[in-house]
């Protein structure tokens, strides 16, 4: 039976990483335009730390491994996201557990998981101009995939593409949550960084979680 194991979910790790690292600029741009022009540092600080503190180190498990990551992420990421993708990873990890590897059905569940922890801690709500309108559609989808039988890959393919398309319905929204919610109706035609970093998380997870070695 297919199963995600911690190598995947190291795999997963280090493309965020790259894309942050690829994208620093971009996200920074995006953050300079409704907000204090952070949001690519914070990320690259704290996934750069989160991969050095994961990789090599041989985690007992896939829960642990992703918890790792969600404390490197509170403790070196400040601002609104540090607390929000360490929550994330957090309640993903713990929802995955002990084992060495997850089935597709788990991890999908543990993305739920993830994704309720940011809603809850950030009480943001879907149409409020933030990275839950990236990854709620996401985990949505790929729910729905797995629930009409599709394969593992093409759940992961369609959450990709959901949180790619929740990114850019962001651009016209007014945003309710974190700083950008300061300019009003200003921030209306710009799109949120903070989805911006969500859907390349999401692209790093269907990369990587499939299994076969892809990304890296
Ligand atoms: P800060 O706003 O503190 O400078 P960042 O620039 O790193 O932090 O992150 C900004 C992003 O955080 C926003 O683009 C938005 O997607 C996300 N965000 C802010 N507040 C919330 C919230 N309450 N719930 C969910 N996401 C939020
Ligand atoms: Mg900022």
């Amino acid at each position: 039976m297919e199963q995600v194991s911690t190598d995947d979910l190291l795999a997963w790790i280090r493309l965020f990483a790259r894309l942050v690292a690829e994208n620093r600029d971009a996200l920074t741009e995006l953050d300079a335009a409704i907000g204090d022009a952070d949001h690519g540092a914070n990320m690259h600080r704290g996934t750069t730390a989160a991969l050095a503190a994961v990789d090599g180190a041989a985690p007992a498990s896939a829960g642990a491994l992703v918890k790792k990551v969600g404390m490197t992420l509170v403790s070196t990421v400040g601002g609104a996201s540090g607390p929000l993708y360490g929550t994330f990873f957090l309640r993903v990890g713990t929802a995955l557990g002990e084992e060495a590897s997850v089935a597709p059905a788990d991890v999908a569940a543990a993305l739920r998981a993830g994704l309720e922890g940011v809603v809850t801690r950030g009480r943001a709500e879907a149409g409020d101009k933030t990275m839950v309108d990236a990854l709620a559609p996401a985990v949505a989808a790929c729910e729905e995939a797995l629930a009409a039988g599709r394969p593992w890959a093409e759940a992961l393919a369609a959450a990709a593409d959901a949180a790619a398309a929740g990114r850019d319905a962001t651009t016209p929204m007014v945003a309710r949550k974190g700083r950008a919610s300061y300019l009003g109706e200003r921030s209306a035609g710009h799109q949120d960084p903070g989805a911006t970093s969500a859907a390349l998380l999401v692209a790093a997870a269907a990369q990587t979680l499939a299994g076969g070695g892809a990304g890296g």
